[in-house]
């Protein structure tokens, strides 16, 4: 495992990326994130952080398990309380549904070792659930949600790695902390100008910051 330097205050200085997987079944954005992985700009090693079927949906069992079987990256829990395609819950007991989810990954051969929470939500029941099952939560952004709600913190922790750049803030980037987590969406491949912006994004990041995975940092960050 490579050095990680600590800097004076027991942060670290690196540079990770993650992904939030939302559509691992979509044909064309699996090939997309597959040849990302495959070939990461930077060498980024990206975090898979992903979205287990949704049975009400009725997604692809099988299918979801081989393509989340192959992964060989970082990987993690990526709830979406509601629907595929709403991620924050609308009710219910939210802490239950991720203990749930964590349960049937488990069940099949999985070993998620994060947890990101749909639309950056958390509260009190989730964040002991994660801590319970002894995941890192990434479940936090350094920066203010534009739509607001989400868990802002000042930096990574020993059991917490926030996001601190979308693939926007690190394109207009003039400074970098010491910390930077690069987050963005498998569905952001299929856009031209987005995919060639985190492509140019995390080559330059790969310039100015080591280049690590979430593994290192996270266990960087609780020695
Ligand atoms: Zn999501």
């Amino acid at each position: 495992m490579p050095h990680i330097a600590h800097t004076q205050y027991g942060g670290v200085r690196a540079a990770v990326a993650s992904c939030h997987v939302e559509r691992l079944l979509d044909d064309d954005v699996w090939a997309r994130f597959r040849r990302l992985l495959d070939d990461p700009p930077g060498g980024f090693r990206i975090g898979a952080l992903v979205r287990p079927p949704d049975d009400e949906s009725g997604e692809d069992e099988a299918r979801w398990l081989e393509r989340a079987r192959s992964l060989d990256v970082p990987f993690g829990l990526h709830t979406h309380w509601t629907s595929p395609s709403h991620a924050r819950p609308t009710g219910g007991d939210p802490a239950a549904r991720v203990r749930r989810e964590l349960a049937w990954l488990r069940s099949h051969g999985l070993a998620p070792r994060y947890f990101s929470g749909g639309g950056w939500y958390t509260d009190d029941a989730v964040r002991q659930a994660v801590a319970e099952a002894k995941l890192v939560d990434l479940t936090a952004t350094t920066f203010p949600l534009p739509y607001g709600g989400g868990r802002v913190v000042d930096g990574p922790e020993p059991g917490l790695l926030p996001a601190t750049h979308t693939i926007g803030m690190l394109a207009r980037a003039v400074g970098l902390p010491d910390y930077v987590h690069v987050y963005f969406h498998d569905t952001d491949l299929l856009e031209r100008r987005r995919s060639l912006a985190l492509a140019l994004g995390l080559r330059h990041l790969a310039l100015r910051r080591p280049v690590r995975d979430l593994d290192e940092v996270s266990s960087a960050l609780s020695r």
